[in-house]
């Protein structure tokens, strides 16, 4: 889905929280990036592929992907394609590219990437190519956002009173696709309990207070932001009077351990971003405090020919012996062939779990129940 709204259903999970985030993002430049644009030219491929009935690989060059055109792009089209048509029924209108009006009096709109109109139900269909973030349906707003969009823009087309809008996000370099279905009535009810969030950031301006949360992780104005820095410093400032009693004034409890522990991504996260922004600063002018040093000097082989020639007359072998790639690394190099891993490499290849993640127990993960042995390496270190 595409949208250039001021308040745009990507970044609802801010806006509907705090409002004043849509005016303090204005003042920073919405900068595209290669992901982003790697993103846009898989979109117009996919577009031109569901509106000429071909898949990608009869895609022919266009300079509206050409720069980014390869096996991992006509892939990664190839899957939203055959999830979009394996949608498809024999009753069912397919739209690409259609316009959304969500909620015009506050200027939210969007476009969805493809809309079936199927009897009593919608289903709206985005394709996401990002590779970084999983995306999520629980609590994912713009999920709702665009299922209440199709329903109020797109209904009239129906032969039938619409009675379910499924949302459908692809995200096919992680392998996800993540869904939910509404009930008409569902979304109108979501709908007028957020209307008002809506029109508060639509009337906000970039002074009104802001509210800070875990939400201003993608917010651009997060690294000057000073209500998330007033957040942050109040997270670190932990009063372990208040906390729980210590059973020991000098030693800290456990609770108060978990306590501090469950807010170290918060503040990790906070802290590089004031680490990055504040380079860039001292990059483009002087900024008084601080001042550049050398780095730490490192040695690095300046000639291989001849340090290999002298070690080998010294009688030490210089080169190691072959290594085997990375599994990213094979990935992408098998990829660039054409071909998939799972099919060339079969079992050769197998699943391990990680080391289990110590998380909240607010987690939606369900908990992790160790065999005994599990942590017997770990604890032994
Ligand atoms: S950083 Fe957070 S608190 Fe500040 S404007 Fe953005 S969303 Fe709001």
């Amino acid at each position: 889905m595409s949208e250039h709204a001021r308040l745009s259903p990507s970044a609802s999970e801010r806006w509907l929280i705090c409002a004043a985030a849509p005016s303090r993002e204005e003042a920073f430049p919405d900068t595209s990036n290669d992901a982003a644009d790697w993103g846009t030219a898989a979109h117009k491929m996919a577009d031109h592929c569901l509106i000429n009935g071909i898949d990608a690989a009869l895609a022919a060059a266009s300079p509206l992907w050409d720069k980014y055109d390869g096996p991992e792009m006509r892939e990664c089209v190839q899957s939203y394609l055959d999830f979009v048509r394996s949608k498809l029924t024999p009753t069912s209108t397919l739209f690409v590219e259609q316009r959304l009006s969500i909620l015009p009096e506050f200027e939210i709109f969007g476009t969805a990437d493809a809309i079936i109109v199927d009897g009593h139900t919608l289903r709206v269909l985005d394709l996401k190519g990002g590779k970084g973030v999983l995306v999520e349906a629980d609590d994912n707003s713009q999920l709702s956002l665009y299922g209440w969009g199709a329903l109020d823009s797109l209904a009239w087309l129906a032969s039938e009173n619409i009675q379910f809008v499924e949302v459908y996000i692809v995200q096919p370099r992680r392998e996800n696709i993540v869904s939910k279905t509404f009930t008409a009535a569902e979304l109108v009810a979501w709908m007028d309990a957020n209307r008002e969030a809506a029109r508060r950031a639509y009337a906000a301006v970039a002074g009104d207070v802001a509210t800070p949360g875990a939400h201003c992780r993608w917010c651009r104005a997060r690294n000057t932001c000073r209500e998330r820095a007033e957040y942050n410093m109040a997270t670190a400032g932990f009063d372990f009077s208040d906390e729980c009693t210590p059973h020991d004034p000098n030693q800290l409890t456990e609770e108060q351990l978990v306590a501090i522990f469950l807010r170290l991504p918060t503040l990790e996260k906070w802290m590089k971003d004031i680490e990055g922004h504040v380079a860039t600063l001292a990059h483009d002018h002087k900024v008084h405090g601080l001042k550049w040093v050398a780095g730490r000097a490192m040695r690095r082989i300046a000639d291989p020919v001849r340090v290999c020639t002298v070690l080998r007359e010294a009688g030490i072998e210089p080169m190691a012996e072959p290594k085997l790639l990375g599994i990213g690394e094979i990935e992408r190099l098998v990829k660039e062939k054409g071909l998939k891993v799972s099919t060339l490499l079969g079992k050769a290849i197998e699943v391990v779990a990680s080391k289990p993640v110590l998380v909240s127990e607010e987690d939606k993960r369900p908990e992790y129940v160790p065999a005994a042995h599990d942590f017997a390496e770990e604890l032994a270190q």
